[in-house]
């Protein structure tokens, strides 16, 4: 079995809310997803105490261009890096202003504390791949896999019996319940559950998600994350077309969702957990942006 260490990036001082993945090959070990800039020092002492120098990372394997997720893929490209990215989400890893002056907005003062700083990353150290293209890293062949829905570049990069889903397959922390994370601009709900058929037909035994570590029964925890997505939208569908604004939405939403994580048992730092990893605020942004750009195109 291929030894994958599962980095607990410590986001926000929490638990099991972002991870990133340390896979050895025989061309070094590469990284699967970097965490935020924020979280940069944590992930470095995590690679330094398995053995490794940056230096030693020639390949960075992002499942998408969230900050969540790739934040510190720039650190990983200034110590010599290649970054594997779907020609989607090129342009703004290339030139990230975009993406942090709208962070920006979000975040406000809060910015470089929970985010941290995102650099530019030269174009020779970014590798596009598209959908089902094998990479060789030494002994080891990774498959991407083009998974639409959370966002329009999503990857998942699949080893084996092993995909690491991104946000693609959801957030589940512990024994919690899986959750869709929802954010804004490119939530797609029909993308998605054709993403989540890819991500099955591949018939995994395990999935490695970001948020956070693997489960083993990839086949229920697809079907439950189907359900929930589906319920999720149209719970948002509903409160907006009344017309409810997005702050009004909000309160109603984060309820529903808290019950359901209260239902499951969870305690309270588990649902802050929960909202660490997949904030509720985003979620409605991104459903209500969905059905609002749906009833545009109709
Ligand atoms: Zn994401």
């Amino acid at each position: 079995m291929i030894p994958i260490d599962i980095i607990d990036l410590q986001f926000k001082n929490l638990d099991h809310a972002i991870a990133a993945y340390l896979i050895p090959t025989t061309d070094g070990p590469i990284l699967i997803e970097t965490g935020p800039h924020s979280t940069f020092p944590v992930l470095k002492q995590a690679i330094e105490a398995k053995g490794f120098r940056l230096e030693d990372i020639k390949h960075v394997l992002l499942t998408h261009i969230h900050l969540d997720h790739a934040g510190a893929a720039w650190a990983f490209a200034e110590t010599g890096a290649k970054i594997y990215v779907h020609p989607f989400g090129a342009r703004n890893i290339e030139d990230p202003n975009r993406l942090m002056a709208s962070a920006r907005q979000i975040y406000q003062d809060q910015m470089d504390s929970l985010w941290g700083e995102m650099k530019p990353i030269a174009k020779s150290q970014l590798v596009e791949v598209d959908h089902d293209e094998m990479l060789q890293f030494g002994d080891t062949q990774i498959k991407s896999l083009h998974t639409p829905g959370h966002a329009k570049h999503h990857i998942a990069w699949q080893l084996g019996d092993n995909i690491f889903t991104g946000d693609v397959a959801g957030v589940k922390i512990g024994n919690g319940p899986v959750q869709p994370p929802c954010p804004p601009p490119d939530i797609n709900i029909e993308d998605w559950i054709d993403s989540i058929a890819i991500i099955s037909r591949q018939k995994p035994k395990r999935l490695y998600l970001t948020h956070f570590s693997y489960i083993e029964n990839p086949e229920e925890h697809l079907g439950t994350l189907h359900k929930v997505l589906m319920s999720w939208s149209e719970f948002i569908h509903d409160k907006w077309k009344e017309g409810l604004t997005n702050e009004q939405i909000i309160p109603l939403f984060q309820t529903y969702t808290t019950n359901q994580l209260k239902a499951a048992g969870l305690s309270q730092v588990e649902i802050d957990q929960y909202e660490a990893a997949n904030p509720t605020w985003m979620s409605v942004a991104g459903l209500v942006r969905y059905w609002t750009k749906k009833s545009q195109q109709a």
